[in-house]
């Protein structure tokens, strides 16, 4: 059977859930930490969700922070072609321009370099003056490849810590370029392949920008190179290489000798790496700070370098957010804001969002 309508008490109830509505978020922080990841519920959106959303704000393509299956994406514009790499050709997403705003249901959103691969952003979110930047993985050392990061002001700073220990202190990267380069010369002249393990996002372009052409060919294991054909579409450059598929067997036995291949960590028992005969491997990562422990491995040099900020690179971009109200996230999360409450005298508190773990540091 059906009702009538009661028009009135209709209208009476609708317009208490509105109000009930708009009085929630008003008493609510503009952002919120929630299991699913960090949530703004003015603007109906999550930033780096951990599982399916309606919709998702992606800090960068990391498969930490970009998971598959949510109902649209917005990602910085240069990321737009490693996101469909990874998450496949028919998801739907937004790409947006470093410094560009948009408004969802009130709350400008702009995305700023967080210079910590290609296309990675930090997030600021604005609304009724409160301002929170949620700076996803980042480092403010300037790599030349990615755009480098910039400081954004707010009241409200969210950071990760994974290098959060002050034994974490990189060297200029020019250095640390010097000592790969050296390392691949003497190889080379040895008669001994060069073989480096870097993530396929970021620390593999990273380490292809700044090699040596004149002492070889610099061959990319199939991952790397599907990235870096999706990097070069989004305009980035990083030298010339080959593919290994091809120039493995390509090459002949003196010029293989000659070159250096980067693979992808977990392409280290892989057949393409036994199909090499004699080599040296080397391994690039921020954990490589940490002597003969068990991050070392199997590789017989390691290469201390990260995409992550080390000790005083986070310091720096805590301090100069000027934020009133700091929450760490993955890493050594506990002492960091230890440490910014007992010497800083910042307001920090550790944010348990999610699983940290140590894929692609
Ligand atoms: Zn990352
Ligand atoms: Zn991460």
């Amino acid at each position: 059977m059906l009702c009538r309508l009661n028009w009135p008490a209709f209208k009476r109830n609708f317009l208490m859930m509105t109000r009930l509505k708009c009085r929630k978020f008003e008493g609510m922080s503009l952002v919120v930490f929630t299991e699913l990841g960090f949530y703004c519920p003015q603007a109906d959106v999550y930033i780096d969700p951990l599982r399916k959303v309606p919709r998702a704000i992606v800090t960068h393509a990391h498969s930490d922070h970009a998971r598959p299956g949510m109902g649209s994406y917005l990602c910085e514009w240069s990321g737009v072609e490693i996101m469909k790499l990874r998450l496949g050709k028919g998801i739907s997403i937004q790409g947006l321009v470093y410094g560009e705003s948009i408004f969802m249901n009130g709350v400008e959103i702009t995305l700023f370099p967080a210079g910590h691969v290609p296309g990675s952003a930090q997030v600021r979110l604005s609304y009724h003056g409160e301002i929170w930047v949620i700076s996803g993985d980042y480092k403010t050392l300037a790599d030349g490849l990615s755009p480098a990061f910039e400081s954004v002001r707010c009241h409200h700073f969210v950071t990760e810590s994974t290098f959060g220990l002050p034994i974490f202190h990189w060297k200029p990267q020019a250095e640390v370029f010097a000592d790969i380069n050296d390392w691949w010369q003497q190889n080379a002249e040895c008669g001994t392949t060069s073989i480096i393990l870097g993530y396929s996002l970021g620390k593999a372009q990273r380490i292809m920008k700044y090699l040596n052409r004149d002492i070889g060919e610099v061959i990319c294991h199939s991952a790397i190179a599907d990235a870096n054909r999706a990097l070069e579409r989004s305009g980035y450059e990083f030298g010339d290489w080959s593919e290994a598929e091809t120039a493995v067997d390509g090459l002949g036995k003196d010029a293989l000798s000659r070159s250096l291949l980067i693979c992808p960590p977990n392409a280290l028992n892989g057949p393409l790496i036994k199909k090499i005969g004699k080599h040296a491997l080397a391994n690039c990562s921020g954990w490589m700070a940490m002597q003969k422990s068990q991050h070392w491995g199997a590789v017989d040099k390691g290469f201390v370098m990260s995409d992550h900020a080390d000790w005083s690179q986070l310091l720096e971009a805590v301090v100069s957010s000027n934020a009133e109200n700091v929450y760490v996230t993955h890493g050594f999360s506990e002492i960091f804001a230890r440490y910014l409450r007992e010497n800083l005298f910042i307001h920090a508190e550790v944010v348990k969002v999610g699983h940290w773990n140590r894929t692609e540091e």
